[in-house]
């Protein structure tokens, strides 16, 4: 793989370039912005940390990742020739097949001349008599730019607990987020897993079928929902090809931005046995559209509760042993930290080589040279992986020094919570835009499509720019405030902020508590084109 992506016509090094735009990051919202931008005829860079193209799907190696968005709705739509000669071969692509095809889609449009890989960038801080940014990577190397693009993703930045004795365990540790490019073999080997979300849910499985002995650590456990999934009959694929456009056009008018035929009827209205033969459906046919069997599941506590007892009953029903399907019940609202889809997730706590640990109430105090130490018990263990998730949303942004007008520094502005306009761009900041931002639907909905809106957006944006003669453009700090406070009011309204999750920042210590995606895709999509038909209502622009 890193031979086909070191081919001679990727970037060199931008050694005192300057460029119109310089784009950080080259995942699914990098490529796709730099397409957008350079079908307006704009130079352009994009720097990218990592050895190759992919983003997440680069970085995300760990045995059993995959999507869990059905792969024909996980894809690009801004080429209908695109849409139409990629084939995928399974209901739910797993992560080598999405990097295929972010290899094949930076091929087909002759991508990699203007990537330049193994590049961080480090600093971006802008000129204000210049009227551009200057951006810097660790190599030193600088480059100017008249816009800035953000495309470094919304769970780029991993997060590893701060465990005493981090550094000192012997045997090798691993982050999902991270992961080795070479293959990493558990055979007979004692392997610790702490963590249970959708990544620690995806390898759990895999790994216990290899390892001699498996330890999974729990702190809270997860509701999964069977991912059922299988190779993709090329009927249906070829009927979908049919009427693209159409699958398109009804998942843009979906809550989440994709088709997860979402129930009209209250829970709390139906009777139980309407209920149980909605849940049994969409249980059976797998996904995550199982939450959207009824409307008011993210919004009353009573109708959740339905649906929660319901998985309840299904660990109980897969898991023999009593006391590990009580330990492995979740008992926070379902959905309030993401929902995650399997293949064989509770079925595994049945194996003989797999140990369920509950680090709620004991929970880990160190890592040892021989494994792990909780407050009741020490495991020894040849291989640890942590399976402990990502410093979300902000995290890969505050890890460059950001610097906008006046030398504010993003940090600064951002210490109590992240603030934007419609997830796009910040006061204080001109000229510098964010894919998928912090008060935009991101993580909230089907990410490839909501990228591919927000790069269209910035692209129309720019081109308006030139044709009015303007130079920058940043958002009022009215708009922004109307905004911050109006992701708040739709979240507030859910029960979203009921839990301890990486949507509210709870999972990085000190990271300030604020609900950070924006939920509803269609009407965010109305909000974003209504500002743009009105000259971009909210912002400033001046020449
Ligand atoms: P995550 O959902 O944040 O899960 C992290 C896990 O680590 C949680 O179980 C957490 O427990 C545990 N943990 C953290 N610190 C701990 C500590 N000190 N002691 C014990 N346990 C600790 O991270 P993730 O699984 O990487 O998933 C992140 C997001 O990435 C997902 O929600 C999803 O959006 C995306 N993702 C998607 C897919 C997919 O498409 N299928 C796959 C992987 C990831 P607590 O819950 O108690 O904090």
């Amino acid at each position: 793989m890193r031979d086909a992506q070191a081919k001679p016509t990727q970037a060199g090094p931008a050694e005192n370039g300057r460029f119109d735009a310089v784009i950080v990051g080259a995942g699914f919202a990098g490529l796709c912005m730099l397409h957008r931008l350079r079908e307006l005829g704009l130079s352009v860079r994009v720097f990218e940390r990592g050895s190759g193209i992919g983003g997440t799907w680069f970085w995300n190696r760990y045995p059993g990742a995959r999507c869990d968005v059905e792969s024909m709705e996980y894809s690009y739509q801004f080429s209908e020739e695109l849409q139409q000669e990629w084939n995928w071969s399974e209901r739910f692509a797993a992560q080598q097949e999405i990097l295929r095809y972010l290899e094949h889609v930076a091929d087909r449009f002759d991508l990699r001349r203007d990537i330049q890989l193994d590049t961080r960038v480090s600093s971006a801080v802008f000129d204000e008599s210049a009227g551009r940014w200057t951006i810097e990577t660790d190599g030193g190397a600088r480059a100017s730019a008249k816009f800035c693009i953000m495309a470094t993703g919304c769970l780029s930045s991993t997060s590893t607990p701060r465990f005493a004795g981090l550094d000192s365990f012997a045997g090798p540790t691993f982050h999902t987020g991270n992961w080795p490019h070479a293959p990493v073999d558990f055979s007979g080997k004692r392997v610790g897993v702490i963590g249970t979300g959708s990544s620690g849910v995806q390898s759990i499985p895999l790994i216990a079928r290899q390892a001699a002995q498996l330890f999974v650590f729990q702190r809270t456990p997860t509701y999964t929902v069977p991912a059922h999934n299988h190779p993709l009959d090329p009927g249906v694929q070829e009927r979908i090809k049919g009427d693209y456009a159409g699958l398109r056009r009804r998942a843009a008018q979906m809550p989440f931005g994709f088709d997860t035929r979402p129930g009209e009827k209250l829970a709390l209205e139906a009777t139980a046995e309407e209920r149980r033969a909605e849940y049994e459906d969409r249980w059976a046919r797998g996904g995550l559209p199982f939450i959207s069997g009824f409307a008011d599941l993210l919004y009353s506590k009573d109708a959740n509760d339905t649906a929660a007892e319901f998985v309840r009953a299904k660990i109980r029903e897969i898991v023999r042993d009593p006391r590990v399907a009580e330990m492995l019940s979740p008992r926070q609202v379902i959905a309030c930290k993401r929902l995650c889809i399997d293949t064989g997730y509770y079925e595994t706590f049945n194996r003989s080589n797999v140990t369920l640990i509950d680090v709620s109430a004991a929970p880990i105090e160190a890592i040892t040279p021989r494994g792990l130490r909780t407050k009741n018990a020490e495991y020894e263990l040849d291989c640890i992986v942590f399976a402990t998730g990502f410093d979300a949303m902000t995290g890969a942004l505050l890890g460059i020094d950001i610097r906008g007008r006046g030398g504010l520094s993003l940090a600064r502005k951002w210490a109590e919570g992240p603030r934007t306009y419609l997830g796009l761009a910040t006061a204080g900041f001109p000229n510098l835009f964010m894919i998928t931002g912090p008060g935009s639907p991101s993580v909230l909905s089907n990410m490839v499509p909501s990228i591919e809106q927000h790069a269209n957006w910035i692209a129309r944006c720019i081109a308006y720019l030139r044709e009015h003669e303007l130079a920058r453009i940043e958002p009022t700090a009215l708009a922004e405030d109307a905004w911050v406070e109006h992701v708040n009011e739709v979240a507030g309204g859910t029960l979203f902020p009921s839990c301890n999750s990486w949507y509210l920042g709870a999972n990085v210590p000190g990271k300030p508590r604020v609900f950070m995606p924006y939920l509803g895709f269609p009407a965010y999509v109305q909000k974003c084109d209504e500002v743009a038909a009105k000259g971009y209502e909210g912002f400033a622009a001046t020449p």
